[in-house]
C-alpha cells in the first residue's frame, strides 16, 4: 500500500527522507510511484515509508541487507497485517563479491508436541474449519523473523540489527497514516480483531477500523523494537518477549466483551518456552535451474516457491514451440503451472529429499511432463501429478489441490556493489491469528495451517502433514535471475499459492512476450494452479478469455486482485529499474538512489 500525501510527506521529512523518484502515484499525490529508474540502489516495496527508508539507508552508505532490514522492520509497523515479528519468511541474497546466492530459511516450526491429527477437533474426528484453526492459539508457529534479520546483519550488513530497528522504532512511536487499504484489512478483520483486547486497543479505536487519513501509533511496537536492539534475540527467544508470546498462545487475551461475534471457540495452543529457545534458522542452497539461457534461483524447502516456479519454467522451455503466438504461450504458462502445482502437491513439503528435488528440477522431469500438453488443447484439470519413479509421461492417482490465503508481503533491494536482496515474509492470513501479543505490539502468525490438516494424496504420502518442530510448506517464492552470472532480475510477491504463478507470470510476460518490467508486472494476471477454473483478475479474462476458453481451458469466479509484487531489473552499465504494483493492494513504491534524469 502506498499512504497518504500528507502524512507519507510528514513521515519521510522527520525521518530526515527526500523522496528520490519524481511524483508518480495513481492517486496523484506526491511521493514514490511504482516506478523508478537509475543508478546507485533501488528499493521497491509495498509501502512508500518503508521504502523511504530503505532508500535513506542505501543513501547513507548502507548496503542492500541493511537497507531490506530497515525496509523489513518498518513493513513491520506500517503492514502488520502481512508481516511482523510475529511471522516468519525466506530471504534470498546475492553478494556481489562472491557472486553467489544464498538463503535464510526462517520459516515458523510447529511445537515439539506436533502430531499428524493436529488439526483433527477430537470432539468429532473432522478437521477443524479453516477460521477456526486461524484464529487459536494452535496455529502459531515458532516466529524466525527475528532471528533471520540478526542473522542477515551479522553474516552480510555493515550495520547492527539494532541500527535496522531504529527507523522502524521512530515510525511506531510518531505513528502513520491510515489509508483506505489499511482501513480495509481492519474491516475485513473486525470480528476476529473484536475478541482481543490487545488487538482492539491498537487497531479498533473507539471500535471500529481507524478513519482513513487519521494517524496510527503503535507504542508498544516501538518499545518491542528498541528491547530487541537492546538485547538481542535472545529477549524474543528466551527472555521476556518469549514469556508474553507463550502466554498469549497458551492463554488467549480473550475480552471479556468481545466486539462484534466470532463465531468459534478460541483455542490454546500448544507451543512452550522450550520450542522458542530451540529455534533455528536454516540456510539451504537456494534451487536452481536455466531459463533461456539465464539461471534462475528460488527458495528451496521447506517452500515450494523455487521448485514450482522453475519447475514450470522448464517445462515450458521444454514444450513451447519457438514460433509461438501471445495466447500460445499463455496457454503454456497456464499449463505448465497445473503440472507443476500438481506435483508439488504430491512431492513438496519440509521433508522432501535433496534427491526428489533435484529431479523435479531437472530436464528430464520437464520433458516428461511437457510431453502431456497439447498445443491445441488444454488438459482436464486437475491433472494428475507424475510418477517420478517411472519414465515417460506416467500419471499416477490424482491428488487434491490445496489453497492458502492472501496476506504477506514482499521487498525487492539492492545496493551500488550489485548485492541484491529478495525477501518474502508473512505471518500468513491478512491480519495473521488477530492476536496481539498484549504489550508488545505485533500480531502473532496463523502460519502452522499452512500444514495440510489431513491427507490430500489419497494412498500416497501427503508431504504437508504436521509433525513434531516440522516447518509448513509455504509458497513463497522470492527469486534472483541472473545473466552471465549478473543479476539481471529480481522478484518476488505475497498471495499464497498465487504467489508462485505471480512469480511465473511476471517472469513470462518480461521474457517471453516481451513486454519492460513495468509492463510486465501491471499487465493483469491469471493463476492455474491444478484446479478446474481459472483464477483470473476480469482484465485478463477480458483480454484472453475467448482465445484461451478456445483452447479448452475454463475460468473460475474472477478475483479483483492476484499479487503485490515487486521487483528490480539490471541493465547495462549498472542501470536499475525498480518496479511495485501501480494499483493492486493500493500500489506500491519504487526508488532509486540517483534517478535517471
Ligand atoms: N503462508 C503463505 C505461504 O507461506 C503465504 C500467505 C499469503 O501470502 O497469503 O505460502
Amino acid at each position: 500500500m502506498r499512504f497518504l500525501p500528507a502524512l507519507t510527506a510528514l513521515s519521510l521529512t522527520t525521518l530526515g527522507v527526500v523522496a528520490a523518484a519524481p511524483p508518480a502515484s495513481a492517486a496523484g499525490a506526491p511521493g514514490l510511484g511504482p516506478t523508478a529508474t537509475g543508478y546507485g540502489g533501488a528499493v521497491a516495496t509495498v509501502d512508500a515509508t518503508a521504502t523511504a527508508v530503505g532508500l535513506d539507508v542505501l543513501r547513507k552508505g548502507g548496503n542492500a541487507v541493511d537497507a531490506a532490514i530497515a525496509a523489513a522492520a518498518t513493513l513491520g509497523v506500517t503492514e502488520p497485517f502481512s508481516a511482523g515479528i510475529g511471522g516468519g519468511g525466506f530471504f534470498v541474497y546475492y553478494d556481489a563479491k562472491r557472486r553467489s546466492v544464498s538463503t535464510i530459511d526462517g520459516r515458523e516450526t510447529g511445537p515439539a508436541t506436533m502430531t499428524e491429527d493436529y488439526f483433527i477437533d477430537p470432539a468429532d474426528g473432522l478437521p477443524y474449519d479453516f477460521s477456526e484453526a486461524r484464529v487459536s492459539g494452535l496455529s502459531v508457529g515458532v516466529p524466525g523473523t527475528v532471528a533471520t534479520w540478526e542473522a542477515a546483519a551479522r553474516k552480510w550488513g555493515t550495520r547492527s540489527l539494532a541500527e535496522g530497528l531504529r527507523p522502524a522504532a521512530r515510525v511506531a512511536e510518531r505513528g502513520f497514516g491510515v489509508d483506505a487499504t489499511f482501513r480495509q484489512q481492519v474491516a475485513d478483520n473486525a470480528a476476529a480483531f473484536g475478541q482481543f483486547d490487545s488487538t482492539r486497543e491498537i487497531y479498533l479505536p473507539g471500535g471500529a477500523p481507524p478513519a482513513v487519513g487519521s494517524t496510527l501509533r503503535n507504542p508498544d511496537l516501538a518499545d518491542t523494537y528498541r528491547l530487541i536492539a537492546k538485547q538481542g534475540s535472545g529477549v524474543f527467544y528466551r527472555g521476556a518477549i518469549a514469556d508474553d508470546l507463550i502466554e498469549t498462545v497458551r492463554n488467549p487475551p480473550v475480552a471479556d466483551d468481545p466486539t462484534g461475534a466470532w463465531a468459534y471457540p478460541i483455542r490454546p495452543g500448544e507451543l512452550t518456552k522450550a520450542d522458542l529457545a530451540r529455534y533455528r534458522l536454516r540456510f539451504p542452497s537456494p534451487t536452481r535451474s536455466d531459463y533461456r539461457g539465464l539461471t534462475v534461483y528460488g527458495m528451496n524447502t521447506p517452500s515450494s516457491g523455487g521448485i514450482a516456479v522453475s519447475e514450470a519454467l522448464n517445462i515450458i522451455e521444454k514444450g513451447l514451440p519457438g514460433s509461438a503466438s501471445a495466447t500460445e504461450k499463455l496457454h503454456y504458462y497456464l499449463e505448465a503451472s497445473a503440472l507443476a502445482f500438481a506435483d508439488r502437491n504430491r512431492y513438496v513439503g519440509a521433508d522432501t529429499s535433496p534427491q526428489t528435488v533435484k529431479q523435479l528440477l531437472s530436464d528430464r522431469w520437464a520433458a516428461q511432463r511437457a510431453c502431456r500438453i497439447d498445443p491445441g488443447k488444454a488438459l482436464t484439470k486437475p491433472v494428475p501429478p507424475g510418477d517420478i519413479t517411472a519414465s515417460g509421461c506416467t500419471p499416477t492417482t490424482v491428488g487434491k489441490p490445496v489453497e492458502q490465503g492472501q496476506s504477506t508481503t514482499n521487498l525487492t533491494v539492492a545496493d551500488r556493489w550489485g548485492n541484491v536482496v529478495e525477501y518474502t515474509f508473512t505471518i500468513e492470513q491478512t491480519g495473521g491469528n488477530a492476536m496481539v501479543v498484549p504489550d508488545r505490539g505485533f500480531l502473532l502468525n496463523n502460519e502452522l495451517t499452512d500444514f495440510n490438516f489431513a491427507p490430500t494424496q489419497g494412498t500416497a504420502a501427503d508431504p504437508n502433514l504436521p509433525g513434531p518442530g516440522k516447518r509448513p510448506r509455504s509458497s513463497m517464492s522470492p527469486t534472483i535471475v541472473l545473466k552471465d552470472g549478473k543479476p539481471f532480475l529480481a522478484l518476488g510477491s505475497p498471495g499464497g499459492a498465487t504467489i508462485i504463478t505471480t512469480v511465473l507470470q511476471v517472469l513470462v510476460n518480461r521474457l517471453d512476450l516481451g513486454m519492460t518490467l513495468p509492463e510486465a508486472m501491471a499487465a493483469p494476471r491469471a493463476s492455474q494452479r491444478n484446479s478446474a477454473g481459472i483464477q483470473a483478475e476480469p482484465a485478463f479474462r477480458a483480454r484472453y478469455g475467448p482465445q484461451l476458453t478456445a483452447l479448452g481451458h475454463t475460468f473460475g469466479p474472477d478475483v479483483a486482485e492476484l499479487g503485490a509484487a515487486t521487483a528490480i531489473e539490471f541493465t547495462r552499465g549498472g542501470g536499475l529499474i525498480a518496479s511495485a504494483e501501480p494499483v493492486r493492494r493500493g500500489g506500491g513504491a519504487a526508488a532509486v538512489v540517483r534517478p535517471r534524469r
